[in-house]
């Protein structure tokens, strides 16, 4: 069951197909099953530290990648600009440059009309950058938890 959801949850970064498959190479099932129970999929991954690497192979383009190094590259990527645009914004706005931080929203929220009402918009964006800091400390105090585990678990 574990199995599946990590590979569920992995997409060709080539063409985005979820056609792919997984090729273990000396996968610790135990532990990863221990990760999975404790961790989630995230802990599943966790499983192939240590013990060889766990390879995905897209049957669309044949692209194949590291999906831990992938997932944690992507996610800690996105989240950075997340919380980089959101923080400039509100940055713009307090300084007085309303201008620039209505610009500035726009360009990172498609779909927005150009007659928006930022002061309305502000105090979601203060919330949401404010809850991508916290995910990214939650991700790291997941990853302290996962090294702890790992650590006992060897
Ligand atoms: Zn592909």
């Amino acid at each position: 069951m574990w199995k599946l959801t990590m590979i569920t949850m992995v997409k060709c970064p080539n063409c985005s197909s979820d056609q792919v498959t997984a090729q273990k190479k000396g996968f610790s099932g135990g532990k990863a099953l221990a990760g999975a129970v404790l961790a989630g999929p995230l802990g599943a991954i966790a499983g192939t530290h240590g013990s060889g690497k766990i390879k995905v192979f897209c049957l669309s383009c044949g692209h194949t990648w590291d999906p831990k190094a992938q997932a944690s590259k992507e996610k800690s990527h996105a989240d950075i600009i997340e919380m980089m645009w959101k923080k400039s914004v509100i940055k713009a706005y307090d300084s007085g440059n309303i201008e620039e931080a209505r610009k500035l929203y726009l360009n990172n929220v498609p779909n927005t009309p150009d007659n928006f009402d930022l002061t309305l918009k502000m105090e979601k964006l203060r919330k949401e950058a404010d809850t991508t800091g916290g995910v990214i400390l939650l991700i790291i105090m997941g990853i302290l938890f996962l090294i702890l585990m790992i650590w006992l678990l060897n």
